[in-house]
C-alpha cells in the first residue's frame, strides 16, 4: 500500500546529499538573476522549474548542467549565497527534514571577489538563519555543510586545508563533486592525504558515472565514509537479484564495514546510473544488507524534495518500515558528534512509531 503524501511529509527526515547550488527557489534564481541581468530560459517559477526538470529528464548530459550554469551565476555574493542557504533550510525544514548536510564548492563562488572563507562564511550564515526562521514556523532542524572540491580542477589541496580550517563550525566534511568518470579520487592523492592525516571526514561522489573501480578509489586511496551515490558498486556483485550474489572486495568492504550509500533514486535514474525508480540497484543492495540512505541530490534541478522520492520508492514497493530503515541508517552516517547522532537517531525512532 502507497503512503500518502500526507503521511510522508509527516515522517522525518534526514538528508546527507544535498547540493545548495542544485536546489534553489525557482522565483528566488529569477529574482537574483533579473538583478544581475543574467538570462534564464524562462522568468515564470513554474516554466523555469518545469524546464529544468525536463532538461533532467532528457538523459543529455549537457542539458542537465546546463542548469547549474545559471544557478551558479547567482551565487557570487555573500548576501545571495547566505539567502540560498537560508532558504534552503527553511524549505527542507518544511518538507518534514530534521538534519540536513548541504553541499557546495566553494572554489564555484569567488568569481565576484569573494574569497573562499567568505563564501563559507556567507553559507553559514545562512544555514544559521535558516534554522531559526524554521524554528519560528514550528519545524526544528539542524543543517551542515560538507566542502566539496571539484574534480576535474585543480583546487583540493586548497579545499581540503579550507575544511580542516573551518571544521565543525562551518564545514563537517570533505567531498569531490563534478564530472566522475575520468577524473578519479587518484588524482586528488595529496588532499585526501592531507585529510586523513587532519582526521577530517570524506565522503565522495562514486559509482554514479564511473563503476566500481571508482569506487574502489573512494574507500581505499579516499579513505571515504560515506559515498556519493554508490550505485554502481552493484557492479562488483555477480548476481545481485540471485539467491547467491557474489560479492567482489569493494563490495564486501562497503557491506562489512556499513558505508552509507548516499543514493538518489531520481537523479540516479536521470544520470544514467539506474534504469528506474522501480529498478534501481538500490533495492537489492539494501536487502543484502548494504546501508542505503535516501537523498535528493539537487531539487530544482531534478525536480524533486525528499518528500517526492519518499513517494516514489512508497510506489516502488518501499513499506514506512523501509523508509524508516533508511533514515536510521542515514541519521547514524551523520557527520555530527556521536551523542548528537544517537539524539537524531532516537527523534528518528520515534517520529516513525517503530518498535525495535
Ligand atoms: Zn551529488
Amino acid at each position: 500500500m502507497t503512503l500518502t503524501s500526507d503521511e510522508i511529509l509527516a515522517l522525518p527526515k534526514v538528508v546527507l546529499h544535498d547540493h545548495l547550488d542544485g536546489g534553489l527557489r525557482p522565483s528566488t534564481l529569477i529574482e537574483l538573476a533579473a538583478a544581475i541581468g543574467h538570462e534564464l530560459p524562462s522568468t515564470d517559477p513554474d516554466e523555469l522549474g518545469r524546464i529544468f526538470a525536463e532538461n533532467a529528464n532528457s538523459g543529455d548530459l549537457v542539458r542537465y548542467l546546463e542548469a547549474f550554469a545559471h544557478t551558479t551565476a547567482v551565487m557570487q555574493t555573500a548576501e545571495n549565497l547566505t539567502r540560498v542557504a537560508r532558504e534552503a533550510v527553511v524549505d527542507l525544514a518544511a518538507d518534514g527534514v530534521v538534519y540536513a548536510e548541504l553541499r557546495y564548492a566553494p572554489e564555484q563562488h569567488v568569481a565576484g571577489g569573494l574569497s573562499l572563507q567568505e563564501v563559507v562564511e556567507a553559507v553559514q550564515s545562512g544555514i544559521e538563519e535558516g534554522v531559526a526562521e524554521a524554528l519560528e514556523a514550528g519545524r526544528a532542524i539542524r543543517a551542515a555543510a560538507i566542502l566539496d572540491a571539484m574534480r576535474h580542477l585543480d583546487r583540493s589541496v586548497e579545499i581540503a586545508q579550507l575544511a580542516i580550517a573551518n571544521r565543525g563550525t562551518c564545514c563537517v566534511a570533505f567531498d569531490i563533486a563534478g564530472p566522475e568518470a575520468g577524473f578519479r579520487p587518484s588524482l586528488h592523492r595529496e588532499a585526501f592525504q592531507i585529510l586523513r592525516e587532519a582526521h577530517m571526514p570524506v565522503t565522495i561522489h562514486a559509482g554514479e558515472a564511473d563503476g566500481a573501480e571508482s569506487v574502489g578509489e573512494a574507500l581505499g586511496l579516499g579513505s571515504a565514509r560515506r559515498l556519493g551515490h554508490g550505485v554502481r558498486i552493484h557492479e562488483d556483485i555477480e548476481g545481485l537479484d540471485t539467491d547467491e550474489p557474489a560479492l567482489g572486495i569493494i563490495a564486501r568492504h562497503a557491506l562489512d564495514q556499513q558505508i552509507p550509500l548516499e543514493c538518489c533514486p531520481t537523479s540516479n535514474v536521470q544520470t544514467g546510473a539506474a534504469p528506474s525508480v522501480a529498478e534501481h540497484p538500490m533495492h537489492a543492495l539494501r536487502d543484502l544488507g548494504f546501508a542505503v540512505t535516501v537523498n535528493t541530490d539537487n531539487r530544482l534541478v531534478s525536480g524533486v524534495s525528499m518528500s517526492s522520492e519518499f513517494a516514489a520508492l512508497s510506489e516502488a514497493g518501499w513499506t514506512v518500515e523501509d523508509l524508516f530503515e533508511a533514515t536510521l541508517a542515514a541519521a547514524w552516517a551523520a557527520f555530527l558528534p556521536y551523542d548528537e547522532r544517537a539524539d537524531l537517531a532516537e527523534l528518528v525512532i520515534e517520529g516513525y512509531g517503530i518498535d525495535l
